[in-house]
């Protein structure tokens, strides 16, 4: 992949940028902290602090909340039409493009992917996410319906705004992931607080700047920075808030879901993932055998729909094993600056250390390391991608999300396809499942057998047409398509007796 990952003039404003301390975006304004507080945000290719931002807590949310609060009742946002927001949308989606060099930048030293990936996904995905709901808003209609009862009737539903909603996202894909709720939240006339993960508030903070820019009316968008246990635990149980909507582990949603019961507000759950990739003897092996790599090492294996948990027919496991770790060892590792790295560090101390816990406890636990297995003895967050092979159901690695790059890879000799589903669908998660096999009729029945919310076929990758999310404890509802705008949505009906 070559492309010209970042521009001087990019490169000058996100320099500048990251030379300010950030405040938060509430009713249009930025503003400190009500403590005055601050936390710096690293880099975590050298874990140097880049930048300040500001801490918020119950203070800065509830300040949030009421200018939400004042922008969904009242103000221009209520009377604006569907096409008005549209019109809206489509702006920002052009302003990210217009700012793509600078925000690729701002996301790689606070994450540390590649720049080329920032470049290519996130920043243009973040664009699309706009562009694809704003289609919605002027789509989103109830029904008629007729009568079940005699006499003469007039029934019908209005599709009416949820209200205020809190938007907590994960640091993995920091731009995308407010995008893919901020998108549909306003589409569908809603006002939201973002709270972006304390690890990665900057390209958040500088939508917050582009939001402003294109005339999105004060309080419509509010954004605070702060960590989960404050901030975010202040949004998900406010009594002012109507729904939240989180992306980030299973354990987090569980704490938000009690936190929702106080007003019982909406909840929407993208949670973790222990994702299988099935691969049956038949497969192209040509394309399997990349996709199933790009499918644990892609963004440093920090993907909530990794494909983490390898089973491949064992006429063909060694050869695919073998293939999987090659493309790991020819993977260049390195600062996301650098225009040739394809595996960047990860996020943060915590997740290093993390994730070198779980290599530890694959080795001990009598796993092979075909490849990797290793931190790098080097400044910054920087671990090997890793391959596990001979791995068994108990073990930690084969049960446990990591959210890094490890893959534990077993192999199966059933032709049983009801034995290869039991084991795959042996998990508390289930996001995803990929399936590898030129056989239609295995691929249909597998694709049904499969407790997943989504199953991909011969391929990795998601689209922004299809509902994502989770089956068991990888989540509660959709995110994406018609189903990830209605959930910002309350459905009234109205009966008139004629
Ligand atoms: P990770 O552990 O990988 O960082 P988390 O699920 O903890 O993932 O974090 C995802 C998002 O949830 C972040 O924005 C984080 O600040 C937020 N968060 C963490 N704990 C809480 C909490 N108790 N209540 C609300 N939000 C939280
Ligand atoms: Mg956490």
């Amino acid at each position: 992949m070559n492309i010209p990952v970042t521009s001087v003039e990019g490169k000058k404003l996100a320099t500048d940028f990251l030379a300010t301390p950030r405040k938060h975006l509430i009713n249009g304004k930025w503003v400190a902290s009500q403590s005055g507080k601050t936390f710096p945000v690293y880099n975590p290719a050298d874990g140097q602090v880049i930048a300040q931002a500001a801490e918020g807590d119950k203070a800065d949310i509830d300040l949030a909340v009421a200018a939400a609060r004042a922008a969904f009742e009242r103000g221009p946002w209520p009377k604006m039409t569907p096409s008005q927001r549209a019109k809206l949308l489509w702006k920002l989606a052009d302003a990210i493009d217009a700012h793509a060099d600078e925000l690729a930048l701002l996301e790689t030293l606070d994450n540390g992917k590649p720049l080329k990936l920032a470049r290519m996904a996130d920043i243009p995905g973040s664009a699309e996410k706009f562009r694809y709901n704003a289609g919605w808003a002027t789509k989103l209609n109830g029904e008629t319906m007729s009568a079940n009862k005699p006499g003469d009737w007039h029934m019908y539903t209005l599709r009416e705004p949820v209200g205020v909603v809190g938007l907590i996202v994960p640091w993995n894909f920091p731009l995308m992931m407010a995008a893919n709720k901020m998108a549909p939240a306003l589409a569908a006339g809603c006002t939201v607080i973002l709270k972006p993960a304390e690890q990665t508030p900057l390209t958040a903070l500088r939508l917050g700047e582009l939001i402003q820019e294109v005339g999105f009316p004060e309080g419509v968008v509010n954004i605070v920075t702060g960590f989960g246990e404050t901030a975010g635990a202040a949004l998900s149980e406010h009594p002012g808030v109507d729904k939240i909507s989180f992306t980030g582990s299973t354990e987090v949603g569980k704490l938000i879901l009690k936190a929702a019961t106080g007003n019982l507000k909406r909840v929407t759950l993208e949670l973790g993932g222990k994702s299988p990739i099935i691969i049956f003897p038949d497969a192209d092996l040509d394309r399997a055998i990349p996709a199933a790599a790009n499918g644990i090492f892609f963004n440093s294996g920090q993907v909530c729909a990794a494909s983490s948990r390898l089973y491949a027919h064992k006429d063909v496991f060694d050869k695919l094993v073998e293939g999987v770790a090659k493309h790991a060892e020819k993977l260049k590792v390195g600062p996301g600056t650098e225009p040739d790295t394809d595996f960047g560090p990860l996020v943060s101390q915590e997740q290093i250390e993390r994730v070198t816990g779980y290599l530890k406890a694959g080795a001990d636990a009598g796993a092979r390391v075909v490849t990797g297995g290793k931190r790098l003895d080097r400044e910054g967050y920087f671990v090997q991608p890793t391959v596990f092979a001979d791995t068994s159901h108990d073990m930690s690695i084969v049960r446990e999300e990591i959210f890094g790059p490890v893959l534990s890879a077993s192999s199966f000799s059933d032709d049983d396809l009801e034995q290869i589903s039991a084991k795959a669908n042996d998990t508390t998660y289930g996001l995803s499942a990929y399936l590898w096999t030129q056989n239609l009729g295995i691929a249909h029945k597998m694709a049904k057998k499969l407790k997943a919310g989504t199953v991909c076929v011969n391929t990795f990758g998601l689209d922004l047409a299809v509902p994502f999310g989770g089956y068991k404890q990888s989540g509660w509802g959709r995110e994406n398509a018609r189903e990830g705008v209605e959930t910002y949505t309350e459905i009234k009906s109205v009966i008139v007796g004629l």
